[in-house]
């Protein structure tokens, strides 16, 4: 996808420097660019805040910040901003340990050419989009667009830690859809592909901003419910589960039915033996004659004269 136009965050205490890199820019003619400069690491750190850039082009010699330093500071501001270092230094040793420490690329000031230095930059943007976009990708399920098994565990751990951390119960469960087989037996795979799309779709409409719905196994789907005691999660499973009876499949005119089982997480779980819990209650719901609901507690009741 060609670049336009950009807007480039210069981090350079050098006027000269700074007016010939501005230059350099602005002569192109194949993008507009639009040039912010900071003259040191705080004023630069102030305008990242302010405002949004497509690229940092950081000098490593600054008045109140030198070296990989100022890469950190701004990588921990802007996380996924492309850094693009100039430095006096001409030990490429210098321009590794840049890289290393989240820049892009490094250019010496020796070598501060046109071509060269919107060359780099330019890269440096693209290469950082397709490493987003990837990375976006990568935590999707293809078939349904929505989170997959791989998010589902990466936001598992991070309510683990603020559950361990801040207290912040959190709860999990699975939902599985009833006799989906037979969907794919009597009416095909495609219309079976189509029911797991509107599932999850209508799974996901149904949660709350701070819950995630995923995508887990071929007609299983996992959600979490952030910041839910277990005295809560009865109802948001029946809520669940109505949202998927009432769907309204026209003009395949099929009616579809799930069962859930849930459990809250404990600080002491991980997602394992939480969804292990989980899976048991499911068990207990296909059991007890699906499209329905159960709970499997953490705790279980302790028996007279044992020790707890
Ligand atoms: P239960 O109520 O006990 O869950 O019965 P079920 O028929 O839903 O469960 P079972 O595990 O017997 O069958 C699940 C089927 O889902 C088997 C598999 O072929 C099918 N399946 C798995 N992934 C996909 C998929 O991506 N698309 C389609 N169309 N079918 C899939
Ligand atoms: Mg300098
Ligand atoms: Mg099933
Ligand atoms: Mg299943």
């Amino acid at each position: 996808m060609p670049i336009e136009s950009l807007r480039l965050l210069l981090v350079e205490d050098n006027d000269l420097d700074a007016m010939f890199i501005t230059r350099v820019f602005q002569r192109s003619t194949m993008f507009d660019a639009e040039i912010v400069r900071a003259s040191s690491l705080s004023e630069a750190l102030e305008k990242t805040g302010q405002s949004e850039f497509d690229v940092v082009l950081l000098d490593l010699g600054l008045p109140d910040s030198s070296g990989l330093q100022s890469i950190r500071a701004i990588r921990e501001r802007v996380t996924s901003i492309p850094i693009v270092v100039q430095t006096g230094d001409d030990r490429v040793e210098t321009g590794f340990a840049a890289i290393e420490a989240g820049a892009q690329d490094f250019l010496s000031k020796n070598d501060l050419k046109d071509h060269l230095l919107t060359r780099l930059t330019i890269h440096a943007i693209l290469r950082q989009r397709q490493m987003l976009e990837l990375q976006e990708a990568s935590l999707l399920d293809s078939m349904t667009g929505i989170a997959n098994r791989r998010r589902c565990d990466i936001e598992f751990k991070n309510r683990s830690k603020t559950l361990s951390e801040s207290g912040v119960p959190f709860c999990v469960a699975i939902v599985d859809i009833d006799c989906f087989k037979s969907i794919n037996d009597s009416r095909g795979h495609d219309l079976g592909d189509h029911v797991i799309c509107k599932v999850g779709e209508a799974l996901r409409d149904a949660s709350r901003p701070g819950d995630l719905v995923a995508r887990i196994g071929g007609e299983e789907f996992a959600i979490i419910f952030g910041n839910t005691t277990i005295d809560e999660l009865g109802t948001l499973q029946q809520q669940h589960r109505k949202a998927i009876e009432q769907l309204d499949f026209h003009p395949e005119n099929i009616r579809v039915t799930v069962s859930v089982g849930g459990t809250c997480v404990l600080a002491s779980d991980d997602s394992r033996s939480a969804f292990r819990r989980a899976d048991l209650a499911l068990y207990a719901a296909k059991k007890g004659g699906r499209n329905q609901c159960k709970i499997e507690t953490a705790i279980r009741p302790v028996c007279s004269g044992q020790i707890a």
